[in-house]
């Protein structure tokens, strides 16, 4: 085995070569961090991380320590817990800022996604008679359509006329940056929003996000990300790729468990917007007069002033466990050994030279992130069940998508080969 190469890219198709590149593997003891499932006994090949990420085997500790604190010292744990849950938010401040990007300001922990979709929205589109269209991209998730639209609504516009969504070019099945461009070129003038996914959740296309966000700038337009593909899986660099908001979940890549609150980002030029409407409440009132309980809402300064209630501790806690173990691997190296591991997947799934299959994620890396779309024209429902049956655990998206997430921090190589080796058998 000494003699494999291992530079990037240069993949071999035989069971040892994915040996050897787990034994090189700088990341690898990140795997016994989580809980992996089984299935019949043996663990499974796990490549559902973009649908629900693994339990860090350290998150019921984390609970379990605020369960003490709950128990042992009632309200009081507000102040005195081990670690007080007033401003516990905050802990998670710094690495969630480190994970995205952006300056610790810039991002608070809160509600869930789509509930931190519509509040961006109350303060971010603001539609007029001569600019109230929508950019998104067609067959965007679902929750996120019918978040845009019944925004639309409530201010009046019809989503017929005022959504305007990208398809890819005829024959296609991904956008192209410089269509998008050309989108907001000429219709600029008219979009108040421009809402995508950073990475498709369907596709697996990461955007350019730097570049939609100058060009949605330089016509006036307010630009927006969902990340709940991106979160934990790009590299991501919010505060210089410049958008005015992001909002992402953290139960995909980010391991938070299901429903975990969710992630926000306001760019640090909106940080005092006192003149953005805003849905209020409590929490994101000036920290050093909320408890005078006065009538008059006074924001915090930055993203901390979209909150609207006390958070979810148990749920802060969770991800805590998740985000000490991201901060300690590190966006930057867990994205180069992602890089590889989703070459590798494409390479092998090449190898097979099956005609019952494409691939639909674009194939250069910056472009993609943790994750393969193949799609299967014929049977590939039956086909997701049967890899089920054998410990494969990868999803299954209607009409003809199989989504396959192969995540640095807890899978191996050997699981992506076994992964191929089984899906071609079944695809054959
Ligand atoms: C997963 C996902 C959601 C889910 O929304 P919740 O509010 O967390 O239930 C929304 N939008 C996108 C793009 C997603 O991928």
């Amino acid at each position: 085995m000494s003699n494999i190469p291992f530079q990037p890219g240069v993949f071999q198709s035989n069971e040892d070569f994915a040996v050897a590149m787990d034994e090189h593997d700088s990341l690898k003891e990140y795997r016994d961090l989580f809980f992996i499932p089984k299935i019949d006994g043996a663990d499974c090949v796990y490549l559902c991380g973009h649908s629900l990420g693994l339990q860090p085997r350290s998150a019921a500790a984390y609970i379990q320590q605020e369960l003490e604190d709950w128990a042992q010292l009632g309200v009081e744990a507000h102040f005195r817990a081990r670690n007080p849950w007033m401003p516990y938010h905050r802990l998670l401040r710094e690495q969630t800022a480190e994970l995205v990007g952006a300056k610790p300001e810039e991002v608070v922990v809160m509600n869930s996604l789509t509930v931190n979709l519509h509040l961006m929205m109350v303060s971010f589109y603001r539609p007029t008679a001569s600019r109230h269209k929508i950019l998104i991209e067609r067959g965007a998730f679902p929750s996120d359509q019918y978040a845009v639209k019944s925004q639309i609504r409530f201010h009046g516009f019809d989503p017929a006329a005022c959504l305007i969504e990208l398809a890819p070019l005829p024959g296609e099945t991904c956008l192209r940056d410089e269509q998008i461009e050309s989108v907001i070129e000429q219709s600029g003038g008219q979009i108040a929003l421009i809402l995508l996914g950073a990475v498709n959740y369907a596709t697996g296309q990461a955007f350019d996000l730097e570049r939609i966000t100058r060009a949605g700038h330089a016509q006036g337009c307010v630009v927006g990300f969902d990340l709940a593909h991106a979160a934990g899986n790009l590299a991501l660099k919010l505060h210089a790729q410049g958008p005015d908001f992001a909002v992402w979940c953290s139960y995909k890549y980010l391991n938070g468990g299901p429903g975990c609150i969710a992630g926000c980002f306001v760019h640090e030029r909106h940080a005092s917007a006192n003149n953005l409407p805003r849905f209020t409440g409590w929490w994101g009132h000036e920290e050093s007069s909320r408890f005078q309980m006065g009538p008059d809402f006074r924001a915090m300064n930055g993203a901390e002033g979209w909150q609207l209630s006390n958070p979810p501790i148990v749920s802060l806690a969770a991800l805590r466990a998740s985000m000490d173990i991201f901060h300690r691997a590190g966006m930057e190296r867990l994205h180069h050994k992602s890089e590889s591991l989703t070459s590798y997947l494409e390479f092998l799934l090449l190898e097979t030279r099956s005609s019952q299959f494409t691939i639909v994620t674009p194939s250069d890396n910056w472009r993609r992130g943790a994750q393969v779309s193949i799609r299967l024209p014929r049977n590939g429902r039956a086909l997701c069940d049967r890899l089920t049956s054998e410990g494969i655990l990868c999803d299954w998206r209607e009409p003809d998508i199989l989504r396959v997430a192969p995540v640095p921090l807890y899978n191996s190589y050997r699981d992506v080969f076994q992964f191929v080796r089984r899906f071609a058998a079944a695809a054959e």
